[in-house]
């Protein structure tokens, strides 16, 4: 089996979906809904977010490990520093370990108080992503990917505060990044280049969203912690009372988004999938 950085770094772009875990039994059989159907395609592999505290992070371990048992699937699990003690960091590490996860996206998550608010690390835990790599990378055999964002993260000043935030997490051994959703592909062409202009190896993977109704535009801003570009907002409200219209235009949206970054060199697509398999499948289908 290849390595999931070596996917990345391929000539082949990877196409790879993002699942989070469910918190009840109707939400789980609509995410293995998802999985199955999704499946069928052969992604490169597959990512299950870890939730913002409490009994959703045990969830992220078991649902990656029955993606391993159950799945012909290559499962990435993400993990964030909120609230966590290193030596408990360490401990997640090694539960990963022992069901035999090998592909960790490390994130230093959002404030607990929610976006806008001010981070607040654990009293024994880590400040920034680049330390959670480097921990990660000292534990094991892990491939480590990164989070990235074209439109700049919330509490950057610059994107060079961004370029240099990627420029260390590389150092201490991310293997590749993936980014924020992208709606303005020129902003992810920015960071990219400007990266590979400062030396970095790091292949950055566009994530990619398509918007299925117009009820998503306002909660993808909030999610992002940026507003939507203009020229898509006005794409969409063009079919404000036509609710299949706005779906339409929403998947051409994401294929358009998706057939420049890829016609640029981008490495791969990453779908936030929802845990629904229907709009991903159609954009994957237009690729
Ligand atoms: P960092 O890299 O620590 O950056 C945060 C801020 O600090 C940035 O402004 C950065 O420039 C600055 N900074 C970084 N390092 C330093 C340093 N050493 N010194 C000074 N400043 C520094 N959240 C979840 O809770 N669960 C998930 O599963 C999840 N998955 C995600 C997946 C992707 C692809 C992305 C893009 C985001 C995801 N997030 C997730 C959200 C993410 O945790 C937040 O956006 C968070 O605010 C930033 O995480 P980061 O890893 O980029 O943090």
């Amino acid at each position: 089996t290849r390595s999931l950085a070596a996917m990345v770094k391929a000539d082949t772009p990877t196409f790879s979906f993002e699942f989070f875990p469910p918190k009840d039994d109707a939400a789980a059989e609509q995410l293995w809904g998802a999985i199955r159907s999704l499946e069928k395609v052969s992604p490169s592999f597959i990512s299950i977010t870890y939730g913002a505290g409490g009994s959703t992070r045990d969830r992220t371990v078991r649902l990656t490990q029955r993606v391993l048992e159950e799945t012909s699937l290559t499962p990435m699990a993400h993990l964030t520093c909120v609230g966590h003690s290193v030596g408990e960091l360490r401990q997640v590490v090694g539960h990963y370990a022992a069901a035999g996860v090998r592909n960790i996206l490390a994130l230093r998550g959002d404030p607990q108080g929610g976006l806008g608010q001010p981070w607040v690390a654990h009293p024994q835990g880590l400040n920034h992503a680049d330390e959670l790599v480097g921990l990660i990378k000292g534990l094991g055999d892990f491939t480590v990917g990164v989070a990235a964002f074209p439109d700049g993260h919330p509490e950057s000043r610059s994107v060079e505060d961004d370029v240099e935030t990627l420029l260390r997490k590389e150092r201490e051994g991310a293997e590749f990044a993936i980014t924020q959703m992208v709606f303005d592909v020129d902003n992810y062409l920015r960071l990219r280049d400007e990266l590979a202009r400062r030396g970095s190896q790091l292949p950055v993977v566009p994530g990619l969203m398509p918007i299925t109704n117009a009820r998503q535009v306002v909660r993808m801003a909030e999610l992002a912690g940026q507003p939507m570009p203009q020229a898509v907002i006005d794409r969409l409200e063009r079919h404000r009372d036509d609710a299949e219209a706005v779906r339409r235009e929403g998947l051409a949206i994401a294929t358009e988004a998706a057939r420049r970054m890829l016609d640029e060199g981008a490495p791969g697509i990453h779908f936030i999938t929802m845990n629904r398999s229907s709009a991903t499948l159609e954009v994957y289908g237009n690729l």
